[in-house]
Order: C-alpha cells, then sequence, then structure tokens
C-alpha cells in the first residue's frame, strides 16, 4: 500500500492530503455520489520523485461512463440545474472558487505528489490560476446573452432575436501537465454557460480532480451536474470520445489522441469538438532586445513545469550576431537550476510525471546526439538524482531543420538553440512546423514586433515576456496544436449554442 512510504518520505505533508489519499481517493463522483467503478477495479498513481505508488484510484470504463453519461442528461434535461437561475450559477462558482483558495495547500500538495511539480510554483502558479478562473466565470453566468436581429421581409413585421443555450451534456478529457487546471479551464466556463459535465482527469495525475469533486458537491452544484470518471485513456477517455449521448467533447493532449478524438466524433454523433493539443514553439530574440531580460526569459519559457507545457518555447531562435553571447547565459541559467523532489520547497524543477515520460524525454536526447546535434548543458538524468525520473535541462546547439528533436515535441525541458539573419528568415522557420500553439518575440523595435506577431502562425504571440496567463485571455491553437479557444469571452462560443427565433407581428 502506497501510504506508508508517502509518510516517511514527506513527514511534512497535510494531514487532509493524508486521509484524501489513504481512502477517499478510491471512489470517484457520479450523479453527486461517490462510487467505485462498476468493475470493482482500482489502479495505482505513482510519485514521480520517488517512483513509489501513491494512490489507488477507480480505474472507470465504458459502463462507468454511461452511468455519468445518463446522470449529466437528467441534470440537464430534468434535474436541478435548468432551474437554477444565472445568479446561483455565478454564487456557486464564486463560492467554488473560495473553497479551492482556503484548501489551496492541500491541493498545491496533491498537484506536487501526483504530478512531481515544485509545491512552491504550484502554491503560487497553478492554484492562484484556478481560482481566478473560476471567480472569473462566475462572472459570466448572469452575461451569457443573445442579440435582436434587424431582419427585412417585405410586408411583415418580424422579431427575430438570438438565444445562447448550452451546448448540453460535455465530455472534457483533461491532460497531467496542470490537472487541476487543465480541469478548471474547462469546468469554470462549460458550468457558467449552464452545461453539465463527464470529466475524465489524466491517469497519471486524477487525485486534485477528485478532491475538487469533493468541494463542488460541498458548494451545492447539484448531483449529475459535474460528474468525474477516473480512467485509462483508452478505456473512459475513448468512452467519452465515442459516446453517442455526448453533444461536445473538450480534449487538452497529444496531437496524435487530437485525431483520435476527431474520428470518434464523426463515428459516433457529430459531437462538437474543441482540442488544445501539443507545440513546437518558436522563441525568437534579436540583437537588439534587453539580452538580460531574454536569456532568462528563455529559460523560462522552455523550463516552466519541466518543459511539460504545449506552449513551451522549444526553438529558441538567437540572432546571429548576439549567439556567442545569450546561449552561455542561458546555459549558465539552466545549471544552476536545482533539481530535487517538489515536496522540497528549495526545487526549482521536479522530475517528469511518469516513467513513460521519462523514456520518451530521454530517447529524444539520444535521438539528438544521434542525429550530430552538440548537446551544450544536461543530455542527461542528473548524476546526483539515482531516484525519480528527473531530466536534466538541456541546450541543443549545431541541430539541423531536419532533425527530430527540432520537428517533433519533446515535452521536456530540452531546448534547441538556433541563430539567424534577418526577421524573414526567422518568421519562415518559425513557421516552418506542423504545430501553432504560441510563440515569442524578444525586441525593442515595436515594428518588429508586430509585423512578426502578425506573421507568426500560432494562436499566442508573446512580445518581451513568455507564459503569461490569464482568465480573461484566449488560448489555442492554430494548425495542428488543435482549434477552439480556451479563456476569456471567446470559450463561450465553445459552450454554448445559438437559436435563432422568429416571431411574427403582423403584416408591415
Ligand atoms: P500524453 O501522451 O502526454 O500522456 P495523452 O494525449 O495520451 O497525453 O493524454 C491526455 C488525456 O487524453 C488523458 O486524460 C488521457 O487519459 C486521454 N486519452 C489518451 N488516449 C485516449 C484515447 N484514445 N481516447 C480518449 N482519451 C484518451
Amino acid at each position: 500500500m502506497a501510504q506508508p512510504s508517502m509518510q516517511s518520505a514527506y513527514p511534512e505533508v497535510h494531514s487532509e492530503v493524508r486521509k484524501f489519499i489513504s481512502g477517499r481517493s478510491r471512489r470517484m463522483l457520479i450523479d453527486g455520489k461517490w462510487v467505485e467503478a462498476a468493475s470493482g477495479k482500482t489502479f495505482t498513481t505513482y510519485d514521480p520523485a520517488t517512483e513509489e505508488p501513491l494512490a489507488e484510484v477507480p480505474a472507470g470504463d465504458k459502463e462507468d461512463v454511461d452511468r455519468a453519461v445518463r446522470a449529466a442528461r437528467k441534470a440537464l434535461e430534468s434535474g436541478a440545474w435548468p432551474r437554477t437561475t444565472p445568479s446561483e450559477r455565478g454564487r456557486m462558482l464564486w463560492k467554488l472558487a473560495d473553497l479551492i483558495e482556503a484548501h489551496g495547500e492541500e491541493f498545491a500538495q496533491l498537484e506536487t505528489l501526483d504530478n512531481g511539480k515544485p509545491v512552491a510554483i504550484a502554491r503560487v502558479a497553478d492554484i492562484p490560476l484556478v481560482v481566478d478562473q473560476f471567480r472569473y466565470y462566475a462572472g459570466w453566468a448572469t452575461k451569457v446573452e443573445g442579440e435582436t436581429i434587424p431582419v427585412s421581409i417585405p410586408g411583415q413585421r418580424m422579431l427575430c432575436y438570438t438565444r445562447r443555450e448550452p451546448v448540453g451534456v460535455v465530455g472534457q478529457i483533461i491532460p497531467w501537465n496542470f490537472p487541476l487546471l487543465m480541469a478548471a479551464w474547462k469546468l469554470g466556463v462549460a458550468l457558467a454557460c449552464g452545461n453539465t459535465v463527464v470529466l475524465k482527469p489524466a491517469e497519471q495525475t486524477p487525485l486534485s480532480a477528485l478532491r475538487l469533486g469533493e468541494l463542488i458537491t460541498e458548494v451545492g452544484i447539484p448531483p449529475g451536474v459535474v460528474n468525474i470518471v477516473t480512467g485509462l485513456g483508452e478505456t473512459a477517455g475513448a468512452a467519452i470520445a465515442s459516446h453517442p449521448d455526448i453533444d461536445k467533447v473538450a480534449f487538452t493532449g497529444s496531437t496524435e489522441v487530437g485525431h483520435l478524438i476527431m474520428q470518434a466524433a464523426g463515428k459516433s454523433n457529430l459531437k462538437r469538438v474543441s482540442l488544445e493539443l501539443g507545440g513546437k514553439s518558436p522563441n525568437i530574440i534579436f540583437a537588439d532586445a534587453d539580452l538580460d531580460q531574454a536569456a532568462v526569459g528563455a529559460a523560462n519559457a522552455i523550463y516552466f513545469n519541466h518543459g511539460q507545457c504545449c506552449c513551451a518555447g522549444s526553438r529558441l531562435f538567437v540572432e546571429q550576431n548576439v549567439y556567442d553571447k545569450l546561449v552561455p547565459r542561458l546555459v549558465e541559467y539552466s545549471e544552476k537550476i536545482k533539481l530535487g523532489p517538489g515536496m522540497d520547497p528549495s526545487t526549482d524543477m521536479g522530475p517528469l510525471v511518469s516513467s513513460e515520460q521519462y523514456q520518451r524525454v530521454t530517447s529524444f536526447l539520444k535521438a539528438g546526439k544521434n542525429e550530430g546535434a552538440k548537446v551544450v548543458t544536461g543530455g542527461d538524468r542528473p548524476k546526483q538524482l539515482d531516484k525519480g525520473y528527473f531530466v536534466a535541462p538541456t541546450v541543443f546547439t549545431d541541430v539541423k531543420p531536419d532533425m527530430k528533436i527540432l520537428r517533433e515535441e519533446i515535452f521536456g525541458p530540452v531546448v534547441c538553440a538556433i541563430p539567424f539573419k534577418d526577421p524573414n528568415e526567422v518568421l519562415a522557420a518559425g513557421n516552418d512546423t506542423e504545430y501553432g500553439l504560441a510563440a515569442a518575440v524578444w525586441t525593442k523595435d515595436i515594428q518588429k514586433a508586430h509585423r512578426l506577431a502578425e506573421g507568426l502562425k500560432a494562436g499566442t504571440v508573446w512580445i518581451n515576456c513568455y507564459n503569461m496567463f490569464d482568465a480573461a485571455a484566449p488560448f489555442g491553437g492554430y494548425k495542428q496544436s488543435g482549434f477552439g479557444r480556451e479563456m476569456g469571452k471567446a470559450a463561450l462560443e465553445l459552450y454554448t449554442q445559438i437559436k435563432t427565433v422568429w416571431v411574427n407581428l403582423g403584416e408591415a
């Protein structure tokens, strides 16, 4: 059993987190009740810093997804949710934000134990962003408006108006890199717009979503409105994507699985789909940038969350005449990063999330070396850590355009540094990818900055900054990074549908 090893490894773990992990995580939320999987099966999640088992959670699959969809449908069509006023929905979301904030330390620790991220970062980044997300959409609950349309029908007076109605029962499939935050991005807006939800957290990191489920019931969100089914992607996830009675599926994860989700939607009931997928984001530094700021920016762009960010700045383009100045600064920064268990408050970078992810990232490191790229720092697991899925911050130079490390998403703390000569060349190189999630430009020249911002084919462009997020600012992909925008007003489009109503007012 997982518990004893966790207790001895981390004496400082919050008592509520211990209690949750040692029992309550074995049930999932369906129709307002905490239940085991229909099969009675569970699966184990692991602490990536120790490679030890952490918790047992239900291995939900098709039968459980069916139960959850029936509950969500009932809550949508005949349950308490349609009778809840927008103002009440807003208040519940706000209250949920308050409760998450009050339990912030527990959530930060759950994220760290399950995902590996430093608890110091979960406290100041993940959890406050989650709270903001629910507060932001609490405000929208009362502002989901239709329009009156000035129509022109000869000889007739007509009133034509639109209603913005919920899409219905929504399936939400969540990744493991920001477990609670990705759940919040999807849940806040879905609930504000009046939908009901079947949410599946990633099998690597299901704990914070289950704990969130407890707070969802505590704030009085009615049974069946939010159902949380834990399980594997190929079983529970696939059952959501192909379910005939789910109206929309929202997915964040790999581009490979994104293709499967669309196929499943097409083969089943043409459910609406929104996808937030992989990336290979160009981070472009011009010689006229503030190079101190840009060097730190380049490091944070790739190393934040250990490079396990779909928008990680994994292709670093540096103007030729400052390349030899900037790369050493990045290397120096990389070598100062303190790796260790996320629960240690002095840790800058924790382990990768799983053994599978460790294998994946280290296979890219091998591929880079075999293809002839040069490792200027890192390139392997750090010598001082013999346990846990740790990979040292790594900078590759001498990278050629067709190398695997430059073309494919690595999803680890690995950056390719490439020199360039002029804005046109770097714009073409930056866009030479199947992805288009994010990009950044560092320069003091505003003309150049905005021209690049226009030319880059990416859903977000940061200028003289990186990894800026706000509940009010839309986020999503171009090209194979997906479609649909999460956050901000834009996300209402994903979770509402427009009904046009015509009223005959008699002859003109
Ligand atoms: P990664 O490869 O980085 O683990 P995935 O895209 O596999 O990312 O996982 C993201 C989410 O998608 C997880 O919740 C996972 O369970 C789910 N998932 C994986 N495979 C499938 C699938 N075939 N159908 C639906 N969901 C899936």
